[in-house]
């Protein structure tokens, strides 16, 4: 039962990624709402590379370049959100994970 929630919220989100990527951020940001929405009824977690697609605070899908912005500054990645600003910053020494992300981000541009 849960895995089948999670399937539905993270395909939501695979269809946000693709409808921002096309310009349609109000809708992209609606289906990322909804998953949002569904794992917090459900009490189901969605997967930390997930969590990490989308703003925190507006839910919409970051994508380098069209709704995100990506930046290196010594060993420490800023990832800013362009329609609300918010900004993350990841230690890229910490954390390997991160780092191969920051690098994908990086190669994409
Ligand atoms: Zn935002």
């Amino acid at each position: 039962m849960k895995g089948r929630i999670l399937r539905r919220a993270v395909k939501l989100i695979d269809d946000a990624l693709d409808l921002a990527r096309r310009g349609e951020i109000e809708l992209a940001r609606d289906y990322v709402t909804l998953a949002k929405e569904y794992c917090s009824k459900t009490r189901t977690k969605l997967p930390l590379n997930y969590k990490r697609k989308v703003c925190r605070k507006c839910n919409v899908p970051l994508i380098p370049g069209v709704t995100e912005r990506r930046r290196i500054r010594g060993k420490i990645l800023i990832r800013t959100c362009l329609l609300c600003g918010w900004t993350r910053r990841y230690d890229l020494r910490k954390n390997k994970g991160e780092n191969k992300e920051a690098k994908d981000g990086r190669n994409r541009r």
